[in-house]
């Protein structure tokens, strides 16, 4: 029978874990970690996003900064406030929320930040570590599905992982992570042919695309593990306000096919937040000289 991964109590488990490791790093150092998150404007899902991750700070016992700029606030401007952030001994991650307003240029920004705080894993620095297999702060959203993956099957060497999608922030870390592992693995995007070949190939499904329901039951392995990215939201049904949240695959289909299957929502966004809290902690212990707790 298919298995459901519940990423909720997977993200539960790490939050635990990361708690134990602040209270540990508060008796040590004398202080908590601390996390600051930028939001510039007012984009509803970007100021949800921001509360969460300010709440969770909190819970695991961290320290949480958040800076709330105008829509209106210039390059500069937020340039002066990252340096800021850098040079603040309280603060060991930074995270500055995307979309940034069209006025600031996001590579600018996000190379401004020390490399050291930077918990998102987006610096240019981060992301060569990553390629080159040198230890570096890993993007939460990948590093979250690689726990799911690695809790679901253990060992990943020598399996076929497809991941569709090749975005900086997702598809190209989640690559890189799996080669880590040993996996052989493909990387599908807008011009791969026969995609649906692909993914009946692979032992490994990884969707981040932000299509509603494009991969279809029959593209997948007998057996094969599926993590769903995508976060998309359907036009409502007559009479609703809302539509119904989907993600890159479509559920029921898949999941008659495949031997786990993370479901949307429920299972990669809860490890997003869990995996920031996570590099919070690592970058705090490192800017300490302290080796950081394995999690
Ligand atoms: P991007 O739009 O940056 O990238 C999408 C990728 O999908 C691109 O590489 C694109 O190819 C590829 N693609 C588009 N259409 C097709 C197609 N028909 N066949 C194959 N590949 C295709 O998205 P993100 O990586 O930022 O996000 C992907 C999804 O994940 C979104 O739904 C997003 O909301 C969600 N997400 C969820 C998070 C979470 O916490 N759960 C966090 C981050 C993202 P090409 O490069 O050729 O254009």
């Amino acid at each position: 029978m298919t298995k459901r991964i519940d990423g909720k109590a997977a993200a539960l488990d790490v939050r635990r874990k990361v708690a134990e490791g602040v209270a540990l790093f508060r008796d040590r150092i004398g202080r908590a970690p601390g996390l600051a998150v930028v939001l510039v404007g007012d984009d509803p899902a970007s100021t949800v996003y921001v509360g969460s991750k300010g709440k969770a700070t909190l819970e695991a016992g961290m320290e949480s900064f958040t800076h709330r700029l105008p829509t209106e606030t210039t390059q500069d401007e937020l340039l002066q406030l990252v340096e800021r952030l850098n040079d603040d001994p309280k603060v060991d991650g930074i995270l500055v929320q995307l979309p940034l307003p069209d006025q600031i240029d996001e590579d600018a920004v996000l190379d401004a930040i020390d490399p050291a705080k930077d918990v998102d894993g987006f610096h240019i620095l981060n992301a060569g570590k990553l390629a080159v297999g040198q230890q570096a702060l890993v993007p939460c959203t990948p590093y979250g599905c690689l726990h799911l993956l690695k809790n679901e099957l253990g060992d990943l060497s020598g399996k076929h992982a497809l991941v569709i999608g090749r975005s900086n922030i997702v598809g190209k870390p989640m690559a890189q992570l799996l080669l880590a592992e040993n996996a052989t693995v493909t990387i599908a995007h807008s011009r791969t042919r026969d995609l649906p070949a692909l993914a009946r190939d692979a032992d490994i499904v990884v969707a981040a695309v932000g299509r509603a329901e494009m991969v279809k039951g029959d593209w997948i392995k007998p057996g094969a593990t599926v993590i769903d990215v995508g976060i998309n939201r359907l036009p409502p049904e007559e009479g609703k306000t809302k539509g119904k949240l989907v993600g890159d695959v479509a559920y029921d289909e898949a999941a008659d096919k495949a031997g786990a299957i993370t479901p949307v929502p429920g299972g990669v966004g809860p490890m997003t937040i869990a995996m920031l809290l996570r590099n919070t902690l690592i970058a705090a212990h490192q800017r300490e000289g302290l080796e950081a707790p394995a999690l």
